[in-house]
């Protein structure tokens, strides 16, 4: 019997995109940047900045995120490895495609071949024709996501895949979740809502 697909978002879920953003932002314009400004994922209102130079300055990081530097959330590379002998997973991401080559590199780095695939959804303001994450799901057949966005969770809660929002994060704040939604706060916690063993 094939094994049942889960799609995993990177950033934030994987890698601590905000916390190493900050970090390399302050230290390059001498800002002081706080995590809890980050009420959505958008950056331009904590950053003070329109939104092409932000893009600018958030491409210009992510180019700067190498393999060898750019350290994944630590439990992380265990608990990946443990779900991926139970369920295929495909890393589902709003990265921009032009950093593929870079993601592959730095998801083989550190998790292997736990990821069978890798598709890049686009962001709304640059991309000609984004996708939802959702849609991506449906073709992939994947029965969860793992994503720390409310927004791609319910995206496809409402096509009956089951999420699993990831991280306590002042992005991600809400009163209620649909009855296929669950929050889970580490990779530990994942593992236990898919009934492995941490
Ligand atoms: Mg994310």
């Amino acid at each position: 019997m094939s094994k049942e697909i889960i799609a995993v978002d990177i950033d934030e879920v994987l890698f601590p995109f905000i916390d190493e953003f900050i970090k390399d932002h302050d230290a390059r314009f001498g800002t002081s940047l706080d995590k809890n400004h980050f009420d959505t994922y958008e950056f331009s209102a904590p950053l003070g900045l329109d939104v092409p130079t932000t893009i600018e300055r958030v491409y210009a990081f992510q180019k700067r995120i190498d393999s060898k530097i750019s350290e994944p959330f630590e439990e992380s590379k265990e608990a990946v490895a443990k779900l991926s002998k139970h369920y295929e997973l495909a890393v589902v991401t709003a990265r921009h495609p032009q950093f593929e080559d870079m993601t592959i590199e730095w998801l083989r780095e550190h998790y292997k071949s736990s990821f069978v695939s890798i598709t890049h959804i686009g962001f709304a303001p640059i991309m000609e024709k984004p996708i939802t994450k959702a849609a991506v799901c449906l073709e992939l057949g994947a029965i969860a996501l793992i994503d720390d966005s409310i927004d791609h969770i319910l995206q496809c809660s409402k096509s009956d895949i089951e999420g699993v929002l990831f991280g306590n994060y002042p992005w991600n704040q809400t009163n209620a979740l649909p009855p296929n939604v669950t929050r889970c706060t580490s990779w530990l916690e994942v593992l236990e809502h898919f009934e492995l063993q941490a």
